[in-house]
C-alpha cells in the first residue's frame, strides 16, 4: 500500500472518486510512512493520528455521498505556526510549547470545509525566523535527499514532509522566502501568493506586512489545487483582496512568446556555479520552446536583504511583545510581574528570536527610526517601482531560488550573515509584493536546484499556469527522495 504515498494529489482525487481507494486507506498508507521515516527526518512536531482518522472517516462518507470537493480525503500537513483549534501550535518555540489555540486559522477552516485530512503540524525555525529549520527549539529537520543536510527553512518540516511523500500537500508561510527556499532545497514546488490573496487570520504573526501563507506540493497542479482551496477575501483579515483569478489560465499558458526577464543581480557570483549552470540550462530549454528570454538589470535588488532585515525585525519586535507570560504560553514564576516577564522571555525565546527583537527594537527607537526604518521603507517603495517597470516588459522574472543547494547541518548556523544572504533572490517578492513560485529544475551532485518565477501582483493565475508549462517543458524525471545520508 506504500506506493499510494507516491501519487500526486490529483491522482489521489481520481482514485478516491472512482472508489479505487478509500480516504482511510490513503491516510493509513501515509501514517505508516510517517512512522517509518519521520524518526529520521523529524519533519513533524505533532502528528494527530486520532484527529486524522476521524477526518478520513468523514471524508469517505462525503465521497460516498457524491459530495467530494477537490481536497476531500487528501492528507495535508500544516506548518506549526498556523493555529489549529484543540491541537497545540508551538511555532517550534519553548514559549508556545504547550499552547493549544481556541480557534483555527482561516486556511485551516477552509481545508476542513473540504474535509481535507489534516495529518499534523510541521517543524519550523522558531517563529519562522531562519533559513534551515535548525533554529527550531525542539530539533532540526533533515533533508530527504541527504539526511546530513538541512531542508531549508523556515518551513523546512513542510518541505521535507512533502518531498519524502509523508504527505502529498502541506502549507507553509513565506516572509522572505520560507516557502520557496525549502521547496528548492527539497526538490519540490513552493508557491508564495501575492500578499493579500490568502488570509493571515490565525497565522502567528512574524512580520505582518510581509507574511503570506502558501502551498507545498510535488507538482504545480497539486500546488494549484491547494492554493485554490485557501485563497480569497476573508472578513477576519482586512488585508485580503478580491482580485480576479482565472483558474483556466492557472492550468497552463502558452510558452510561445512568453516574455521572461532574468535580472543580472540574481545571476551574479553570489550564486554557486552549479546552481547558476543548472538554472541557465533550464532557461535555454524555455527559449528553445519559444519563450522570449532577456537579461536586464535592477540594481535595487542588491538592497533587498538589508531592507528586509530592518522591516522584518521591526515588525517582529512589535508582534512578539504579546508573549509576556500573561496572555499566552509559558510563564516562569518570579517575585514581581516585571521579573516574571523578563524570565519568561529570557527562557522562552531562542537566540535567533532574541537577536531579531533586539535589532527590531533598535531600528524603531527614537533617533534611529529615520536612519533605519524610514530609509528601509523608501527602499521598499523603490524596489516595487523598479520591478514594476520590469513587469511592463516581461510577463515573468526568472532566477535561481536559492544561491546554493542544501547545505550541511551546522555548516552555516553559526554564520548569521551567510544565512541571511541566502535569501537575496526570494526577498524581493515579499518586499515588493509579487507572487513567486519555486520549482525543481534539475540536480547538482544529486541535490535539487530550484528555479524561481515571479509575476506582477495578482497575476497568480498567470504564474501558476506558466510554472505548469515550464514544469512540463523541463520534464524532470520525478525521482523519489532517497532518504539516506550521502556519507
Ligand atoms: N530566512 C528569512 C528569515 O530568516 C525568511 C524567513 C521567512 O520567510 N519566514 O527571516
Amino acid at each position: 500500500m506504500a506506493d499510494l504515498t507516491q501519487l500526486s494529489a490529483a491522482e489521489m482525487r481520481r482514485r478516491l472518486d472512482a472508489g479505487e481507494v478509500t480516504a482511510e486507506e490513503l491516510l493509513e498508507a501515509h501514517l505508516e510512512r510517517i512512522r517509518e521515516l519521520d524518526p529520521i527526518l523529524q519533519a513533524f512536531v505533532t502528528v494527530d493520528e486520532a484527529g486524522a482518522r476521524e477526518g478520513a472517516k468523514r471524508a469517505q462518507e462525503r465521497i460516498e455521498a457524491g459530495e467530494a470537493c477537490p481536497l476531500t480525503g487528501i492528507p495535508v500537513a500544516l506548518k506549526d505556526n498556523l493555529a489549529t483549534k484543540g491541537i497545540r501550535t508551538t511555532c517550534s518555540s519553548k514559549i508556545l510549547e504547550n499552547w493549544v489555540p481556541p480557534y483555527s486559522a482561516t486556511v485551516v477552516q477552509r481545508l476542513e470545509m473540504q474535509d481535507a485530512v489534516l495529518v499534523g503540524k510541521t517543524n519550523l525555525d522558531e517563529f519562522a525566523m531562519g533559513t534551515s529549520t535548525e533554529f527550531s527549539a525542539f530539533f532540526p529537520t533533515r533533508n530527504p535527499w541527504d539526511t546530513e543536510r538541512v531542508p531549508g527553512g523556515s518551513s523546512g518540516g513542510s518541505a521535507a514532509a512533502v518531498a519524502a511523500a509523508l504527505v502529498p500537500l502541506a502549507l507553509g508561510s513565506d516572509t522572505g522566502g520560507s516557502i520557496r527556499q525549502p521547496a528548492a532545497l527539497c526538490g519540490i514546488v513552493g508557491f508564495k501568493p501575492t500578499y493579500g490573496r490568502v488570509s493571515r487570520y490565525g497565522l502567528v504573526a512574524f512580520s505582518s506586512s510581509l507574511d503570506q501563507i502558501g502551498p507545498f506540493a510535488r507538482t504545480v497542479e497539486d500546488a494549484t489545487l491547494l492554493f485554490e482551496a485557501i485563497f480569497g477575501h476573508d472578513p477576519k483579515d482586512a488585508t485580503t483582496v478580491e482580485e480576479p483569478y482565472d483558474p483556466a489560465r492557472a492550468r497552463g499558458v502558452d510558452i510561445q512568446g512568453l516574455r521572461i526577464g532574468c535580472p543580472a543581480e540574481m545571476f551574479s557570483d553570489q550564486v554557486d556555479e552549479v546552481v547558476r549552470d543548472t538554472v541557465l540550462a533550464a532557461r535555454a530549454k524555455l527559449e528553445a520552446a519559444g519563450a522570449i528570454v532577456e537579461d536586464f538589470s535592477a540594481p535595487i535588488i542588491e538592497h533587498g536583504v538589508s531592507t528586509y532585515y530592518i522591516i522584518a525585525p521591526a515588525e517582529a519586535s512589535s508582534n512578539l511583545a504579546r508573549y509576556d507570560g500573561v496572555r499566552y504560553g509559558l510563564r516562569v514564576p518570579a517575585d514581581s510581574p516585571n521579573e516574571m516577564m523578563k524570565q519568561t522571555r529570557a527562557q522562552g525565546f531562542g537566540k535567533e528570536v532574541k537577536e531579531r527583537i533586539l535589532i527590531g527594537t533598535y531600528v524603531l527607537s527614537s533617533g534611529y527610526y529615520d536612519a533605519f526604518y524610514a530609509t528601509a521603507h523608501r527602499a521598499r517603495t523603490l524596489m516595487r517601482q523598479e520591478l514594476r517597470k520590469a513587469f511592463e516588459k516581461y510577463d515573468l522574472i526568472l532566477s535561481p531560488t536559492s544561491p546554493t543547494v542544501a547545505f550541511r547541518l551546522g555548516e552555516k548556523s553559526s554564520d548569521p550573515i551567510a544565512l541571511k544572504l541566502a535569501d537575496f533572490c526570494t526577498i524581493p517578492a515579499n518586499v515588493a509584493n509579487f507572487p513567486a513560485i519555486s520549482l525543481n529544475c534539475g540536480f547538482a551532485d544529486g541535490l535539487p536546484v530550484g528555479l524561481q518565477l515571479m509575476a506582477d501582483s495578482y497575476r497568480d493565475d498567470l504564474l501558476l499556469g506558466a510554472a505548469r508549462t515550464v514544469e512540463s517543458i523541463l520534464a524532470i524525471e520525478p525521482k523519489a527522495a532517497p532518504i539516506a545520508a550521502h556519507g
